[in-house]
């Protein structure tokens, strides 16, 4: 899947940033090879490359000139005429995402506890696929499923000084997972995008046109992959990333168990 010159490329990066900078030009630079792109072009989306920023997105809107980014796209407009046709309560939110995603082969689990005493690399869970590291990633504990949906209650700290002066900031919220833990034959990243597009318009009944699809990458503890973020009126409303490889002293290989990461916070749809 990589050619010897991104090999090359990538083997120079020395640490994540690098790895997802690095990463994020070749996989735009081939996007054919590294995103979806078949099933983006058969829903009806187009390939753009932002006015404002560079960064390369998808759009059903054939005069859309720039990305969903609330820095090239105006700010944040949810408030105005909620454009989601399906109204849905907070517990509705997992509800639907069981519905849609159920019968597509995702089997529903149970959320983990905050204070995640079997990774020793973090002390709280932090994000839905934080329950899973890092053994189930490196392989050496067999995952609950090998496609699975959980909705996670996650802790995180980071922003604890402005919790309760600025009315948007909390310690704690629910990331609804959608994960993917399967060998290369098995991968299907098309199949994976597909369900949770399927979500999105059918289940929350926002129409495409609402949804703009950024191309970008992510890195982290030396594995790295592309990723699709989605947004919709200014808003992140997700990020699926497809881990695909890991850095290594001798330079990139493909993973022997591919991942899927995929969080959506529960409050936010
Ligand atoms: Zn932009």
């Amino acid at each position: 899947m990589l050619s010897d010159e991104d090999r090359t490329q990538l083997k120079g990066a020395n640490n994540d940033k690098e790895l997802k900078k690095t990463f994020k030009s070749i996989a735009s630079y081939n996007p054919d090879q590294f995103f979806p792109t078949e099933e983006l072009k058969n829903l009806g989306y187009t390939r753009k490359q932002c006015e404002c920023c560079g960064v390369y997105f998808w759009t059903t809107i054939s005069e859309r000139k720039v990305c969903g980014d609330p820095v090239c796209s105006g700010g944040f407009q949810v408030t105005i005429n909620n454009p989601a046709k399906v109204k849905l309560s907070y517990i509705g939110v997992w509800k639907k995402i069981v519905e849609i995603l159920e019968p597509r082969g995702y089997v529903p689990i149970k959320r983990y506890p905050c204070v995640a005493r079997w990774n020793p690399t973090s002390e709280f869970t932090i994000a839905s696929i934080s329950a899973f590291q890092p053994y189930v990633i490196t392989g050496e504990v067999e995952p609950p499923a090998k496609k699975l949906i959980i909705p996670q209650f996650c802790l995180r700290f980071n922003d604890i000084e402005n919790v309760g002066l600025t009315g948007s900031h909390n310690t704690g919220f629910v990331m609804v997972g959608q994960h993917v833990f399967v060998s290369p034959e098995e991968w299907n990243q098309g199949e994976l995008f597909l369900d949770i597009h399927a979500f999105i318009i059918e289940g929350v009944g926002l129409p495409k046109e609402e949804i703009t699809i950024h191309e970008d990458s992510w890195a982290g503890g030396g594995s790295f992959g592309c990723s699709l973020e989605f947004f919709s009126r200014g808003v992140e409303l997700f990020n699926q990333v497809y881990t695909m490889f890991e850095q290594t002293p001798d330079g990139p290989r493909e993973l022997s168990l591919k991942v899927l990461d995929m969080g959506l916070g529960q409050e936010r749809v």
